[in-house]
């Protein structure tokens, strides 16, 4: 080992703080007027190394020489100062210029004196903030490294802390230009990595302070964490409440209710506070933290805490949080916050809207997001200089903006009326079509985010809309969905457990009077009488869920079997009628199943008849046309059922191998008083035309009958001749009407 080798320091781990500019010596003045003491110095510091850098001096023999040199060069980590020099007191003075006149509150200063009676007084010591003083025969070359070493040290982390405040200073100046909640992941997460460089190590902690996030519950202004690193970064974004170390959350509502640091063997929890806004760090730690690092957190905490008094950080992060960034209106967490207090006030004129830009996503992507952006502006300026002064505005989503205020302002009427005009977006003139759901204060005081989701579900139904572009929030739209699903549910299992059933209504011939024909319609009974939903409302659920295709096989098989025990009675029916829905013809072997079912109850050709509606006719031609030519090889008979209501194509309706046409009731109901039955004149004369039959549907009155009689409409179904029944019921209408005749 060489002489010089055991006067190296080695650097304690990653000792050198990176103070931004790569640093690859100390820098350190020596102040003396002995030349000897220069020369020894230079003698005894050469090839030292301290924490990883070699260290560089520079000469100054006297207390104006040193002062005129920092007036030009400050950059020193260390000054070895002589006391006695041009006066008894030179280097006092010169300590006091550099602190006062320079403000050089960083650099170690080391006072050396050949006298021991030299000392300064305590009060100097302190308050010049003097590190080390030392009488010359004291300090070996030893004792000198080793006081140098001490004073880089401190150096060192009083360099970090300044180099972290400054840095913290750059996060809040910074913070002006972020968007929104990134910024306050920033600042935290800047803040973490600050307190792994001040300890030299990777940081396990997390910053918790009072954040609002949103929730299923709503807004909660509980503590969260807004930052996690290391070990403990699964903490993130997690309300402190729920987090499951009780350890941690302990601490940290122990350090804020005590607003004071605290450090214990393996963890340490800074509080942050300036008064009104409060945040606390918690940190693990290999070891109990020492004094010095210790106190060089507190400074950091208050570092932090002062940065967020003095720059407002927290109205800003609030600013960021709550408000959006492109528009400056108010962001959707804001919004629910405003919901939240306007439903408390359960004021009934106040309405809630929400305003979607319709094709925004192609205007964004046809014309740009500069040109997307420029109308998002443009509309929150028109909204803001119309509306500002009466209601709260607010971005909630890309291209949808929210709206609180009187029903005077807020109405489908004045809103669509600020989008007549178009904007002005990059020089251009651009019109902007928009969708409106709106909810009004119903009842209870529902919660901020419940209102929204309401708003949201009528801006929906507006969206499917084709005929409006607006809706109204109303109780039923909230569970339709589920209600939905639970219909589907539980017709499914009733169905399994055949509790539903087929009834029969008559189709009589007009000129006749004579039962020709039954149409099988189906029925969900309820246990002890009625029904637990229409047709007309289950049917389009079981269509919907798929379900149709089994009860449709099922309806024809129960229709073909009850057919043929009503053709023993004397007066039964020429035929029956069964509806198919559209499922059932995307089913391939849609014809074998006819022609199995028939050929099973012994049902002859002609006597089967399939409903399909005219927009099943006319939806699909090619499908359609194929499996009505396969059906039409079994014999059964094809009526086009609802007709009038679709749009027909009369070239396309004569390709279909169709038997009957059946006027939609609608047309039936408007023949009275003598007036109307314009359609259904129509369709009978159709009818005769393509040579097929018509059936006029919901037939309710004698006037009715009297008028399609006159029309020459060969057959009516309606409750003017009997309502729909049940198997036993129908055959006993069967036989009463034979005995009457
Ligand atoms: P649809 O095929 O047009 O059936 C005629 C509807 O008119 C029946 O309603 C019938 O009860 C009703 N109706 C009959 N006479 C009158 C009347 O004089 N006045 C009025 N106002 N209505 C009358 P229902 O039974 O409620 O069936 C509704 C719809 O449900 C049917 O309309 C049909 O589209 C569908 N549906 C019924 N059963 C089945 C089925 O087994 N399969 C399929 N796919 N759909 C079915
Ligand atoms: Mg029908
Ligand atoms: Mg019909």
């Amino acid at each position: 080992m060489s002489t010089n080798d055991d006067l190296v320091l080695e650097p304690d781990e990653d000792v050198v703080a990176d103070t931004g500019v790569p640093k690859t010596v100390w820098r350190i003045l020596v102040v003396d007027d002995d030349q000897e003491v220069h020369i020894a110095t230079d003698f005894a510091l050469q090839h030292v190394e301290i924490f990883g850098r070699r260290l560089e001096l520079t000469h100054s023999n006297s207390r104006a020489e040193a002062q005129s040199l920092l007036l030009k060069d400050r950059d020193f980590a260390v000054i070895l100062l002589d006391v006695v020099m041009e006066t008894d007191d030179a280097g006092l003075q010169a300590v006091k210029f550099i602190r006062d006149q320079l403000g050089m509150a960083m650099v170690r200063i080391i006072l050396r004196t050949g006298q021991p009676g030299y000392a300064p007084e305590l009060t100097v010591f302190n308050s010049y903030d003097i590190n080390d003083y030392r009488t010359k025969s004291e300090l070996t070359r030893t004792r000198l490294i080793t006081a140098i070493s001490a004073a880089l040290r401190s150096y060192d982390q009083i360099a970090t802390i300044a180099e972290n405040k400054r840095s913290l200073e750059l996060i809040i100046q910074d913070s002006t230009d972020l968007v929104q909640v990134r910024e306050v992941d920033r600042f935290a997460a800047l803040v973490l990595e600050k307190i792994g460089r001040l300890l030299r190590c990777e940081p396990h902690a997390i910053f918790c302070a009072a954040h609002d996030f949103e929730s299923e519950e709503g807004l909660t202004g509980d503590l969260s964490v807004i930052g996690a690193s290391g070990r403990l970064a699964h903490l993130a974004y997690r309300k402190l409440v729920g987090v499951d170390d009780e350890h941690v959350s302990l601490s940290v509502a122990d350090c804020l209710a005590e607003r004071g640091h605290r450090f214990g063997m393996r963890s340490a929890v800074l509080y942050v506070g300036n008064g009104e806004n409060e945040a606390a760090i918690f940190l693990l730690t290999e070891q109990p933290l020492g004094d010095q690092e210790r106190q060089l957190l507190r400074v950091f905490a208050t570092n932090i805490a002062a940065s967020l008094g003095s720059m407002q950080l927290f109205e800003q992060l609030n600013f960021t949080a709550y408000h959006d960034a492109l528009t400056g209106l108010r962001n959707r967490n804001r919004f629910i916050l405003d919901l939240n207090e306007i439903a408390v006030c359960e004021d009934p004129d106040i309405v809630v809207a929400l305003i979607d830009l319709e094709h925004f996503s192609d205007l964004n992507d046809g014309l740009g997001q500069d040109t997307g952006n420029a109308l998002l502006i443009a509309v929150a300026q028109r909204l803001e200089a119309r509306l500002g002064s009466q209601c709260l505005l607010a971005r909630i989503g890309a291209d949808v903006f929210g709206l609180i205020g009187p029903e005077k302002a807020v109405n489908p009427g004045n809103i669509f009326q600020i989008f007549s005009e178009p904007f002005s977006v990059l020089e251009h003139s651009m019109p902007a079509s928009v969708v409106l759901g709106l909810c009004r204060m119903l009842e209870e005081k529902p919660s901020g985010i419940i209102l929204l989701k309401r708003a949201n579900i009528a801006l929906n139904r507006a969206k499917r809309d084709i005929s409006a572009s607006h809706a109204y929030f109303l109780p039923e739209m909230e569970d339709s969905t589920r209600w939905r699903l639970e219909i589907i549910h539980r017709l499914r299992e009733d169905f399994a457990q055949h509790a539903l059933s087929v009834w029969y209504q008559p189709q009589i011939d007009m000129a006749t009077g004579r039962l020709v024909s039954i149409e099988a319609l189906l029925r969900w009974p309820r246990d002890g009488g009625g029904f637990i939903q229409p047709p007309e409302v289950f049917v389009p659920l079981a269509e919907y869920s798929g379900l149709i295709v089994e009860i449709g096989r099922w309806v024809l098989d129960r229709a073909c079997a009850d057919f043929y025990e009503l053709s023993e009675l004397p007066g039964a029916p020429q035929r029956v009628a069964v509806n198919v829905s559209m499922a059932q013809f995307r089913q391939s072997g849609m014809a074998q199943d006819v022609a199995r079912t028939m050929g099973r109850h012994g049902i002859n050709i002609g006597e089967l008849e399939l409903e399909i509606t005219e927009s099943i006719a006319m939806h699909e031609p090619r499908i359609v046309l194929g499996t009505l030519l396969a059906i039409k090889t079994t014999g059964a008979r094809i009526a086009v059922d609802d007709f009038g209501t679709g749009f027909s194509s009369l070239t396309h309706l004569r390709q279909l191998p169709i038997d009957a046409l059946k006027i939609d009731k609608s047309f039936i109901g408007e023949i009275a008083n003598g007036r109307g039955g314009m359609f259904a004149e129509m369709i009978v004369a159709l009818g005769a035309k393509l040579g097929v039959s018509v059936v006029a549907e919901g037939v309710e009155t004698s006037e009715q009958a009297g008028f399609l009689r006159g029309l020459g409409c060969p057959l009516a179904q309606g409750f003017l001749y009997a309502r729909p029944m049940p198997l036993e019921e129908i055959k006993s209408w069967i036989m009463a009407r034979n005995q009457d005749r």
